[in-house]
């Protein structure tokens, strides 16, 4: 196979021919089609699978023929895995005029602010900031606030991809205060994408809880 067969653009399959990726690898061969077509998608799958391009691919493939419509959270556990899943996206994305937010701790909040203002396509998160940026907290601007951060509820701004990076280390106990706040933000009409090294409990109650049955992906 190769990436066009997987449903992908020509732009994207050039893209991935100049990166050096000369076919899919099997978590994409899997998971690609799947998420062109519109199904949630949990893939069990190692770094060093081609995980991040799996999710990566079809979201910037659906950008690039619906600029207004789509924005996609990438939600992942520590700032070093956000600031490289966003070199990937960027890289993946190189022929688009992609933005891609980084939203992580230690930043400082007016950055934070510019960034979020220039409605970027993709955020890329992690759990503990994005539960700052979503609550209504006094001291943060309000374009953080519930209704302006990511405007979910205004008609031209809805969030078609939530992604999970690493689900199982997201899930952790320790996030799920912050992972609550989320899931209660987010609209309920959404492509949920979950890649994870291992099954969890949590990824298990996660899915049940879940309106659309999602494609499984197992290595
Ligand atoms: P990941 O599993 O997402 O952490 O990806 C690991 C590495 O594999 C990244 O540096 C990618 O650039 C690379 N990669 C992803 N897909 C392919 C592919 N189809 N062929 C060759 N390398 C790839």
């Amino acid at each position: 196979a190769n990436f066009e067969s997987l449903g992908l653009s020509e732009w994207a399959s050039e893209t991935c021919k100049e990166l050096g990726m000369r076919k899919p690898t099997p978590v994409q061969t899997h998971c690609i089609p799947k998420i062109l077509s519109g199904r949630d998608v949990l893939g069990l799958a190692q770094t060093g699978s081609g995980k991040t391009a799996a999710f990566a691919l079809p979201i910037l493939n659906r950008l690039a023929e619906d600029p207004y419509g789509v924005f996609a959270l990438v939600v992942t556990p520590t700032r070093e895995l956000a600031f490289q899943l966003a070199e990937q996206f960027k890289a993946l994305g190189s022929c688009l005029n992609l933005r891609c937010s980084v939203i992580v701790g230690g930043m400082d909040m007016l950055t934070q602010t510019r960034s979020l203002i220039s409605r970027p396509h993709v955020v890329i998160t992690t759990p503990g900031r994005i539960k700052v940026l979503l609550e209504n907290n006094p001291d943060v601007p309000p374009v953080f606030s519930r209704t302006k951060f990511l405007v979910l509820d205004e008609a031209d701004r809805v969030l078609d991809f939530l992604v999970l990076d690493e689900a199982d280390r997201v899930l952790d106990v320790g996030f799920q205060d912050e992972l609550r706040t989320i899931f209660n933000c987010l609209p309920k009409t959404r492509q949920t994408l979950l890649f994870s090294a291992t099954m969890t409990s949590n990824l298990q109650t996660l899915l049940e809880h879940s309106s659309n049955k999602a494609y499984f992906y197992e290595a």
